[in-house]
C-alpha cells in the first residue's frame, strides 16, 4: 500500500475510534492499541510531514505556542438571552409566544455553564474557531479548539460554508483533577469549572489546553450555505448527524410541560458531567423566529431561566488547616451538616487567610454557604445577628501544623507555606526533588519506591536515603538482590556530586539549578554558603534580595540544620567540584542539537559551564557555536541560515581538550 494511502487510512480509522469513544461514549478501540497507532502516525508524520492531514487526530494534542490570538469577526454575531429568574416570569415568555401563535413548538435545553464559541468549517475542514468576545468580534482559538477531542474536524456530506455555535466546558471530572494537580503543583486552584475552561481555551499554549480535558456542546446553526431549515430541532438533529456532540433537548408545547421540563433539569442537575446554570426556552420553528426577530441585543424568541444557586445557612464548628505536598496551609470550615445542592456538606474552603480576614469568619459564626460552581462549598458571608460573644477573629497558625516549623506568606503573599526541611506533610515531595536528575540524580529512586520506603517508616527526611540499610532496601523487593544492590550503588555515587546540585536539592524557595550553580560557584562550599550572610548572598549574580532572604531563613531552621549535619555525617559531599580557574568559554553560548556519542546532553552542559560558557536550548543570533550530533534538524538548519559556526562532536572535544 501506498504511503499516503496507509497514513489516511490511520487517520480515518484513529478518528474513528475517537468519534466512538468521545461523542459516543461507546468506546470501539482498546486504549493501548489506540495510543500505539497514534504514536506509529505520529512518527511517520513527523517523517512526512508533506503526508500529514489536517484532520490528523495527532494535532489534538497541541501544536506550537502562540504569542497572541489573533481577532475573529464573526459573520453572524453571537447573541446573548434575556435572562429570566422566576417561573412567573418565564411562564410570561411562554404566554406572550402563544398569543401570536398557538401552534407554537418550544426547544427546552439545559444551559451550560461554559462559554461560548463559534466553529467554522470550509468544504468539511474545521478552520476556524472562535470566543464570543463581545459577541462580533472574539478571539482566534482555533488551535486549542483541535484539542477537544468531540469537535470533529473533518465533516462528510457537509454545507461548503458551515459555522456551529456550541458551549465549551471543563466536564465535573476534568475539574477535579486539575484542582488535585494545581494543589500538587502548589499553584492557585480554580474556583469553578467555568472559569477553568475560560483559562484553558485561553491558554496560548495548545499543549496546556490539551491536557485539560475540555469538551463541547453545540447548540445552533449559525450559517449552513445551501442548506435550508424549517425547525432548530432539525439543525440539531442535522449536526448530530454530521457527528457533533449536540445539546440534550426537548420539543414541548404546553405550559406545565416546560415548567416541569424546566424544573427536572435543575433536579438532575448533579447527574450530568458538567455544570449548568440554568434552561434555555427557544421557539423551534425557525419562520416564527424571523418574524419575532431581535431586540438591541436579545432575540425575542428565546430565554434563559437562570436556576437560584442554592444558599443555607450552617454553623462553622472548628477550622482546621491543611499542609499540602508543597508545604501550602490550606484553612478549612468545618461546618455542622446541610444538605445543598444535591449533598451533604460538612466543610468548606477558607483558601487562605485573606479569604477569612475579608469575611472575617470566625469560629461559632454562623455562615451562609453555597455551592461555587456547584462543586467546592464556599461561606458567602457572615450572619453577624447570630454571632456569639464569644467569638474571636481567626489567624492562620505562623508555625505549621504538622511540623512545628515557621510558616512564611508565599511570593505573592496569598498563601502561607511550612519552611520545615524534614516535615512529614510535604516528605514524599521533598524526597522526590533531592533525588530528581537536576538534584542528587539518583537513579531507581522513583515515587513509589520513595512511598513505600516511607510507608515503612524508613525515610522521615531526605538525609535517611544516605542511612538505608541492605535490610531495608532489600525489603522492597521479593527477590530483589540486583535491584537492591544498584540502588545502594546509586545512592552511594551520589554523595560526590558537586555541591551545586545539593544545594538545589535541599529545596530552597526560588533556588532553582542555576541558582545551586551560582551560588556554588560563589561559595565554593555548603559551609560557607551557610554562613553567608544576606548582603554577600545578594552580591551574587542572580540572586534578588528575597532569594536571598529565603536562603537566610532556611539556614536559620533548625530542622534545616538538622538535615544538613545528618548529610554532612553521612559523608555526602558540601564542597564545589568546579574548577573555577579556567574561564575560556566566558560569555559564550553554545547550542547542542542530535544525539552526541560520547556524552550526554547533562554532560556536555557540565563542561560548558565548568569553562564558564552557557548553553541555550535556541539558536539565535547570541549563539556563538552549535554543536550538532546524529540526526540534527531544525537548529542545525536554522544555525547555517544565521551563518553561526557549527562544530561537529571531535571539533567540539578539541575545543575543551585544548
Ligand atoms: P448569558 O451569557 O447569560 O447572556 O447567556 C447566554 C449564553 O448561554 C450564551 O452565550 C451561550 O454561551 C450560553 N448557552 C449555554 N447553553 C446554551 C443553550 N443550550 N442555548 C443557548 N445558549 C446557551
Amino acid at each position: 500500500m501506498e504511503l499516503k494511502e496507509k497514513m489516511d487510512r490511520m487517520v480515518e480509522e484513529l478518528n474513528a475510534a475517537n468519534y466512538r469513544y468521545y461523542v459516543l461514549d461507546d468506546p470501539t478501540m482498546d486504549d493501548r492499541d489506540y495510543d500505539l497507532k497514534l504514536r506509529e502516525l505520529e512518527e511517520l508524520e513527523k517523517d512526512h510531514p508533506e503526508l500529514a492531514r489536517a484532520d490528523s487526530p495527532t494535532k489534538r494534542v497541541g501544536g506550537e505556542a502562540l504569542s497572541k490570538f489573533e481577532k475573529v469577526t464573526h459573520p453572524v454575531p453571537l447573541n446573548s438571552l434575556q435572562d429570566v429568574f422566576s417561573m412567573e416570569e418565564l411562564s410570561d415568555f411562554v404566554d406572550r409566544m402563544l398569543a401570536a401563535d398557538p401552534n407554537t413548538v418550544f426547544s427546552v435545553e439545559p444551559k451550560i455553564d461554559g462559554l461560548s464559541v463559534a466553529l467554522e468549517y470550509e468544504n468539511g475542514q474545521f478552520v476556524r474557531g472562535a470566543t464570543r468576545g463581545d459577541g462580533d468580534v472574539g478571539e482566534d482559538v482555533t488551535e486549542n479548539l483541535r484539542t477537544i477531542h468531540t469537535i470533529p474536524m473533518v465533516l462528510d456530506n457537509a454545507p461548503e460554508r458551515l459555522i456551529v455555535r456550541g458551549e465549551v466546558f471543563m466536564p465535573k471530572t476534568s475539574f477535579r483533577r486539575l484542582n488535585r494537580t494545581q494543589e500538587e503543583q502548589g499553584k492557585p486552584l480554580f474556583a469553578n469549572p467555568r472559569n477553568a475552561a475560560a483559562g484553558s481555551l485561553r491558554q496560548l499554549d495548545p499543549k496546556i489546553a490539551a491536557k485539560r480535558g475540555l469538551d463541547i456542546y453545540v447548540f445552533n446553526v449559525q450559517l449552513a450555505e445551501g442548506k435550508l431549515f424549517t425547525t432548530h430541532g432539525e439543525s440539531l438533529d442535522f449536526l448530530k448527524s454530521l457527528g457533533f456532540p449536540t445539546i440534550p433537548h426537548k420539543l414541548l408545547s404546553k405550559p406545565n410541560e416546560i415548567s416541569v421540563e424546566v424544573t427536572r433539569i435543575d433536579a438532575e442537575r448533579e447527574k450530568l458531567t458538567c455544570d449548568i446554570d440554568g434552561a434555555v426556552i427557544k421557539v423551534n420553528d425557525l419562520a416564527q423566529r424571523e418574524r419575532l426577530g431581535d431586540t438591541a441585543k436579545y432575540p425575542r424568541w428565546a430565554v434563559a431561566y437562570k436556576y437560584p444557586p442554592e444558599i443555607k445557612e450552617t454553623v462553622v464548628e472548628d477550622i482546621v488547616v491543611q499542609v499540602g505536598r508543597t508545604g501550602v496551609l490550606t484553612p478549612k470550615a468545618v461546618v455542622s451538616p446541610v444538605y445543598l445542592a444535591g449533598t451533604t456538606v460538612t466543610n468548606a474552603t477558607l483558601h487562605n487567610q485573606d479569604f477569612i480576614s475579608q469575611r472575617d469568619i470566625r469560629i461559632g459564626d454562623t455562615v451562609k454557604i453555597r455551592k461555587a460552581g456547584e462543586i467546592i462549598p464556599e461561606i458567602l458571608e457572615v450572619v453577624l445577628s447570630k454571632r456569639p460573644e464569644n467569638a474571636v477573629p481567626y489567624f492562620l497558625p505562623d508555625k505549621c501544623p504538622i511540623c512545628g516549623a515557621k510558616t512564611e506568606r508565599d511570593e505573592d503573599g496569598a498563601f502561607l507555606r511550612c519552611t520545615g526541611a524534614e516535615c512529614p506533610a510535604q516528605l514524599s515531595r521533598n524526597i522526590a526533588h533531592f533525588v530528581s536528575r537536576d538534584a542528587m540524580d539518583i537513579d531507581g529512586l522513583g515515587s513509589a519506591i520513595v512511598d513505600a520506603l516511607i510507608e515503612k517508616g524508613y525515610l522521615k527526611s531526605p538525609a535517611d536515603i544516605y542511612y538505608l540499610t541492605p535490610e531495608e532496601v532489600g525489603s522492597l523487593w521479593q527477590k530483589g538482590d540486583t535491584a537492591a544492590k544498584k540502588l545502594l550503588a546509586a545512592i552511594q555515587d551520589s554523595k560526590s556530586r558537586d555541591v551545586s546540585r545539593l544545594i538545589y536539592a535541599l529545596g530552597i524557595r526560588q533556588v532553582g539549578v542555576k541558582t545551586g550553580k551560582v551560588l556554588a560557584t560563589a561559595f565554593g562550599s555548603l559551609d560557607a554558603l551557610e554562613q553567608a550572610s544576606v548582603e554577600a548572598l545578594t552580591e551574587v549574580p542572580d540572586v534578588g534580595e528575597v532569594t536571598a532572604g529565603f536562603i537566610a531563613d532556611w539556614f536559620a531552621q533548625p530542622q534545616s540544620r538538622h538535615l544538613l549535619e545528618r548529610l554532612r555525617q553521612a559523608g555526602v559531599n558540601f564542597q564545589s567540584l568546579r574548577q573555577v580557574g579556567d574561564q575560556r568559554f566566558a560569555g559564550v553560548t553554545f547550542v547542542l542539537t542530535g544525539a552526541l556519542s560520547r556524552f550526554t546532553r547533562e554532560e556536555a552542559t557540565e563542561q560548558i559551564e565548568n569553562l564558564g560558557g552557557k548553553v541555550s536550548g535556541s539558536v539565535s543570533k547570541k549563539t556563538k557555536f552549535v554543536v550538532v550530533g546524529e540526526n540534527a534538524g531544525s537548529k542545525e538548519r536554522k544555525a547555517r541560515e544565521l551563518g553561526i559556526q557549527i562544530l561537529t562532536e571531535d571539533e567540539f572535544l578539541d575545543m575543551i581538550r585544548e
